[in-house]
């Protein structure tokens, strides 16, 4: 059992992060914690010109909506986290930030069926330094 548990979603894939935030809910310690985190990918500049200002932070914004509803239709508790930037780093940067004991990820995207782990969940297992579940 564990007492703090990372669950990075991608939103873009909702039923995979309702499997990994029902799995972690099985394996959290009384009293734990478990949080739920979406990474938004920062905008490169030179696209960025282009855009209105507050597209970030609609997507931030998006993004929480997102979390919240994942978190009512799985009737699991959790804290909510959104960070920016390259989401391995920044799952690897909340684990340390949490001091997480397991962070539960999915494999990869079901269309992109020729890779066994996707290159988010590759590079989180091969950083982390807690325990990390890969989900298929
Ligand atoms: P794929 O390229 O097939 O989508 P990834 O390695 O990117 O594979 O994604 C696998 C898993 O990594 C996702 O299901 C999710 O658990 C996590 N993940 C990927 N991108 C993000 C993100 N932006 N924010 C939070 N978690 C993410």
């Amino acid at each position: 059992m564990f007492r703090k548990i990372i669950v990075p979603v991608d939103i873009s894939v909702l039923e995979k992060g309702l499997d990994i935030l029902n799995k972690a809910a099985d394996l959290l310690d009384e009293g734990g914690q478990i949080v739920l985190l979406n990474v938004v990918e920062e905008v490169p500049s030179y696209l960025a010109i282009d855009m209105p200002v507050d597209v970030m932070d609609n997507a931030v914004h998006d993004a929480g909506d997102r979390l919240r509803e994942l978190m009512h239709n799985a009737k699991v508790d959790a804290k909510i986290e959104i960070r920016t930037g390259p989401p391995a780093r920044e799952i690897l940067a909340a684990a340390k930030s949490h001091a997480a004991d397991l962070i539960i990820i999915a494999s990869h995207r079901p269309d992109f069926s020729n890779y066994l782990l996707g290159s988010t969940a590759d590079r989180v297992v091969r950083h982390a330094t807690c325990s990390v579940l890969v989900r298929r």
